[in-house]
């Protein structure tokens, strides 16, 4: 069995841009590739999780996010690290509230967590979900992972009371560092 540290894009690999379609959009937050580099050197898989309701709405095509995630691929190479694997989810929501399951696949739900850790044998209880916004926080919890909320994109102004938070930190490089900490006299995942 592997670890893996699941990914929000995003706000929290990425900077936010309400609706992203243009792989020119796309810019690391500072410190969020490095965050991948040391996490993958360390043993952890790295895994995106991430709604993309864009296509659901008919406004980014497959082929397009695609593009999108070649360009943040192309990013990340730079910064001399990749991720394992991206999920996305494409449907669009019906309603707004963001800690209805309407969709096992959209986040709050577990299944894009779940998927990965079939697919590549992923030990949930040991897995991390980092992200910026409570359905972020509630997906990990319902996968049965430790969550950690970043103060970047949405977590800026994240101040529910939900009780699916483990812990916090002002971004993803502090998450990297908060996981690197708890699990360095553990066995080597
Ligand atoms: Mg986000």
């Amino acid at each position: 069995m592997s670890r893996a540290v699941f990914l929000d894009r995003d706000g929290t690999l990425i900077e936010l841009v309400h609706h992203l379609t243009d792989p020119g959009d796309v810019r690391l937050i500072p410190g969020a590739g490095a965050a991948v580099r040391r996490l993958r050197a360390a043993g952890w898989k790295v895994v995106i999780v991430t709604n993309q309701s864009v296509i659901g709405r008919g406004k980014l095509t497959e082929a397009g996010l695609a593009e999108v995630h070649a360009e943040m691929a192309r990013q990340l190479a730079a910064e001399g690290t990749q991720v394992d694997a991206i999920l996305f989810c494409p449907l669009a929501p019906a309603q707004k509230d963001p800690t209805v399951i309407e969709d096992v696949m959209r986040k709050p739900g577990p299944g894009m967590l779940l998927g990965a850790a079939a697919e590549m044998g992923l030990e949930l209880p040991a897995c991390w979900m980092v992200g910026d916004t409570v359905s972020d926080m509630l997906a990990g919890r319902n996968a049965g992972c430790h969550t950690l909320l970043v103060r970047t994109g949405y977590g800026a102004d994240y101040a529910h009371d939900i009780g699916a938070l483990d812990g916090e930190a002002p971004d993803l490089a502090a998450a990297a560092d908060i996981i690197l900490n708890k699990t360095k006299n553990e066995e080597q995942p």
